[in-house]
């Protein structure tokens, strides 16, 4: 959001219609020009023409041919991902951490800042830092930046730029585009960090081929990022989508939001881990693997449990949105094989159209560079339209 992008970006993509195309073409790739006339519904006589200004400046070539099965190769084109960087950075309660991809996404250089104080000014320093030494550390990146994508936890206005409200930052009504972009001179993106990674998996992830799916991340808390119709969709100022916090249980286990009951209280990291008895849902992950008798079987149940109430948010998720697709990722999905029989039995149970139309359920494992990752996507993505 919010500074002059003119300067910035693929001058080529200022044509809506290229941009579209071009999108494709990166999503896809490496892809035929017949499959690309049909996605984007144009003869290839207007495929070429679109195109042509991209292949002359290099943006789009074809891509290496491998024999079909049927005698003669198939001439794909794929976008050179290496024409642009992007910089991703999450802003965590104890860690920022960030990468530089290139325009596919692909991870160039990552770092991190620990230990930084959460007041907005500080954190927003040590961003721009972060931001520096990794465009530092990769040659070239910086004169090929598009832009800098930054992942909040919270509700996120992405128009305005601003985070509304953090529980876990302590944050409330903080600009966040405004004074990054003062000090890093590039365009900056600001999007809640479920939904940086919902753009992720449209991009270049299993949504690639869904119109409509969701994204929910397990661990610490329990997030949703939904795409709709091709679109992320936030709600009034970027507030929709916690999952975490739908009650489900009247006067259940307190929640960090303060309210009883909510999904998280029953299935995040500390409800698991509290559950087995454990000091951590790591040390509960291990016993429930590895372990042997009671104590085992307790984490165990925690997990199963867990994964019966994930299965019901899902089941909410189902009846209210329809996605086609439910990507389940986040530092939690290291334990999905441990929730996995559950939550689908309960999902089958409480979604309304039961076995008839279910999602299908794809977990995409987080690595340390998940976060980092979605939030250059949001550069990435800014730069296509
Ligand atoms: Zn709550």
């Amino acid at each position: 959001m919010s500074t002059p992008t003119q300067a910035f970006g693929v001058p080529a993509l200022r044509d809506p219609h290229r941009a579209g195309l071009f999108s494709l073409v990166l999503r896809h790739a490496p892809i035929s020009r017949v499959e690309l006339a049909r996605q984007a519904s144009l003869d290839p006589s207007t495929i070429a023409r679109t195109l042509r200004p991209l292949v002359d400046q290099g943006y789009v070539v074809e891509a290496p041919t491998t024999p079909n099965g049927r005698g003669r190769p198939e001439r794909l084109i794929e976008v050179v991902a290496t024409k642009h960087t992007a910089v991703g950075i999450k802003i965590g309660p104890k860690v920022i951490s960030g990468v530089v991809t290139d325009l596919g996404a692909n991870v160039l250089a990552r770092g991190e800042e620990v230990g930084v104080p959460l007041a907005p000014a500080d954190t927003f320093r040590a961003v721009a830092a972060l931001v520096d030494r990794l465009l530092d550390s990769v040659p070239g990146a910086r004169e090929k930046a598009l832009g800098v994508g930054v992942a909040v936890s919270g509700h996120v206005d992405p128009d305005a730029g601003t985070c509304r409200f953090s529980p876990i930052l302590g944050w409330r009504g903080v600009d966040v585009a405004t004074p990054l972009a003062e000090q890093i001179a590039l365009p900056v993106t600001v999007h809640n960090d479920v939904n940086a990674l919902a753009v992720a998996e449209h991009l270049f992830g299993d949504g690639r081929n869904a119109r409509n799916f969701a994204v929910v991340t397990l661990g610490p808390g329990i997030g949703l990022g939904l795409v709709f119709d091709g679109k992320v969709y936030g709600g009034a100022q970027g507030a929709a989508g916690e999952l975490g916090h739908i009650p489900l249980v009247p006067d259940g286990p307190l929640c960090s939001c303060g309210r009883r009951g909510c999904l998280e209280a029953l299935a995040g990291d500390a409800a698991i881990a509290a559950a087995a008895g454990t000091a951590d849902v790591g040390t509960a992950m291990r016993l429930a693997r590895d372990g042997q008798g009671r104590r085992a079987a307790a984490a165990r149940e925690a997990f199963d449990a867990a994964g019966g109430w994930i299965g019901r948010g899902l089941a909410v998720v189902c009846n209210l949105a329809a996605p086609e697709l439910v990507v389940i990722t986040g530092e939690g999905s290291a334990a999905y094989d441990l929730l996995a029989d559950r939550l689908a039995a309960s999902l089958r149970e409480y979604a309304l159209e039961g076995g008839d139309f279910l999602p299908r359920l794809k977990v995409a494992p987080a690595d340390a560079d998940l976060w980092g990752k979605g939030a250059a996507c949001l550069a990435i993505q800014r730069s296509l339209r």
